[in-house]
Formats: C-alpha cells, structure tokens, sequence
C-alpha cells in the first residue's frame, strides 16, 4: 500500500525578501507552487501552516535573538548579517515557517500522514540559538524537533542533506543525546563547521555526525556514506521520528555548491531514509526545505523526492560512477567508538 504524504506549502512564504539579487529569493516557493498545481504524481494530502509562538521559537532560541528578529517586524529592510537580511514581512513569514513544520510533523505524529514534506523559506539550519545567519532566522527543523520531545518522542534523528552544514541545528542539540543530527556537506565550505571530528559534547559525546564530503562528490559517493555511515547509525539510535533537512543545493546545478547530485541520488537519499524509517519509526518523516539555489533542480529536486515519498517501497537505480569504497573508512574510524560500524 502506498504511504499517505502530505504537503504544506503557501503563498506567504515568498512574502519575505532579502532584498534585490539575493540567492534565497521568493521565486524558491513560486516554482514550487508551480509544481504542485501541475502536480500528475501520486494524490498529495495539504496541511496548513500557522504562526508558532514566541515560547515555541524559544526552545530552541534566546529571547534575545527572538526580539531581534521581532524589532525587524514592518520595516523594509534590516541586515542580519553580511548575507542575512530581512523585509517588512519577514518575522511573521519565519513564524509561519517554523509553525507551519511544527503542524507538518504533527500531521505525521497523529498519523492524518504518514510521511510529509514542508516546503518553506527562510530557510533554518544555520540559525544557532544565539544568531540568526547564513539566510536563516529561526532554526525550523530544532523547533520542530523540540516540540517533537516535548510531545513525547525519546529520540528524534535529523539528517541534513543541504550542501552546507547545519552549523545552527548542530549547536543546539550538540550536547543533547536525544537528539542525533547527521550532516553531510561540503567540505571545507561555508560555514566552516562540521569537520568530522565534531562529535558533540558531554552526554550528547557521539549524538552528532559529520560526513565532510569534498567538492565533486556525487550521488554514488553520497549513497556510499548512507549506506556505510548513516543508515547503521540510524539502526542502532532507533529514533522515534525522523527529521531530513532537505536542502537542494546538493544539486550539481546548484550555482552556490560545487557537487554533483542529481535527482536519481536524491531519489536514493529518500529511499533509504524511508527505508530506515519503516523499520525503526513506523515510517514517521517529516521533510523540510533548506537551501537550493537553482529553481529548476529546486523543483525537480522535490518532484523526485515527493514521488519516491508517496509511492511503494523502491530502490532507486543511480547510474555507475567511480567511488572508492574504502574513502570512508578514515569517518568510521572517528565514529567507532560510538556506533557499530
Ligand atoms: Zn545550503
């Protein structure tokens, strides 16, 4: 039987602009609108979005920070940081971001879907609890994985397959054994985080995963690192959700990224985190938008990623490409005191 997939996507998301020539720009939301109303796949089910609240954005953000990015509210525009700005709607559209995941994964926790995926901007892995940056203002897939916990799920996994490393959501759960974060990236790259050795810290010592991966790598050498790396550590911590941090920037049109992924290798990354889902979650994942720069590899990125979702269990075939099976094996060292590898 085919899962049940949901989508949560609106118009109000391309209502935040950081300004004129800027990658992550509204056009982001519109081609995947576009998308959705031409739409021929599998039936996708439609959860609506609504604003999280002040305490809901401050579990996993200071007060601080959370005001900062209020005070920007109504005024045309106000600079983050060198690349990070915000418009007159911003606030709100980053409230309805972080809101709209939290409604998504609870659409999958009450079991209305069985798997679904929230395409919303800004974007929010770089956004630490302290610094909103990188594009992002508040962390959606950390709040979201609060309120997972605070729902009750003991252990929740995020698996951030965007270009760049989750710097923020790697922050926030870095001492945290409850939550597993697994990055794979590119590197050395913005923003200068993520090197394999990364660990976490204290009790949360082995509950962060970094797969530095360098430039050119593509989709046989990111199966390779599911396959060898995250899928058996994703066995072994068992989580009871699972969170992806779906940034398309991977994408080897992607014009900020320098790897080759194409949308058989994201068909591959989605068949073997909905693989370990059924096995260890009853299936439960709940997708979100990062990064991805290039409209046409954003939408047919997702287009790719939103079939394999809602149809039957298959494994995608991804074309032969020479990858040395044994490049890893200096990251499962790193990794063997902590997981079966
Ligand atoms: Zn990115």
């Amino acid at each position: 039987m085919s899962p049940k997939t949901s989508i949560l996507i609106d118009p109000r998301f391309q209502e935040h602009d950081p300004g004129r020539g800027h990658p992550e720009r509204p056009d982001r939301i519109a081609v995947l609108e576009d998308l959705l109303l031409s739409w021929q796949g599998p039936p996708l089910d439609r959860i609506e979005p609504r604003l999280a609240t002040p305490d809901e954005i401050q579990t996993a953000h200071s007060e601080d920070l959370f005001e900062r990015i209020r005070q920007t509210d109504g005024i045309d525009h106000s600079s983050i940081d060198a690349d990070t700005a915000t418009s007159a709607r911003s606030f709100e559209i980053a409230l309805l971001a972080a809101g709209g995941l939290i409604e998504t994964v609870d659409a999958v926790a009450d079991g209305a879907a069985d798997n679904a995926f929230a395409f919303v901007r800004p974007p929010g892995h770089h956004a630490t609890d302290m610094q909103s940056m990188g594009f992002c203002l508040f962390n959606n897939v950390a709040v979201a994985a609060k309120h997972l916990r605070a729902r009750g799920f003991e252990r929740v996994a995020i698996v951030d397959f965007d270009l760049h490393h989750g710097n923020g959501t790697e922050a926030i759960f870095y001492d945290d054994p409850n939550v597993l974060y697994a990055s794979l990236h590119q590197y050395p790259y913005y923003p200068g985080t993520g090197a394999a050795g990364d660990l976490g810290r204290d009790a949360g010592t082995g509950f962060t995963v970094n797969v530095p991966l360098s430039a050119g790598v593509g989709d046989a050498g990111y199966l390779l690192a599911f396959d060898q790396v995250l899928c058996p550590i994703l066995r072994q911590f068992e989580p009871n959700f699972l969170l992806v941090s779906a940034g398309f920037d991977c994408h080897h049109r992607d014009p900020l990224g320098g790897m080759q992924v194409t949308e058989p290798g994201v068909v591959g990354m989605a068949d073997r985190l909905l693989a370990v889902a059924r096995e260890v979650c009853e299936g439960r994942l709940a997708a979100v938008l990062e990064g991805g720069y290039d409209l046409s590899a954003i939408r047919t990125s997702a287009e790719a990623m939103l079939i394999e979702m809602a149809t039957a269990p298959a494994r995608a075939d991804v074309a032969p490409e020479h990858v040395d099976t044994e490049a890893l094996e200096p990251l499962k060292e790193i990794l063997r005191p902590h997981w079966k590898l």
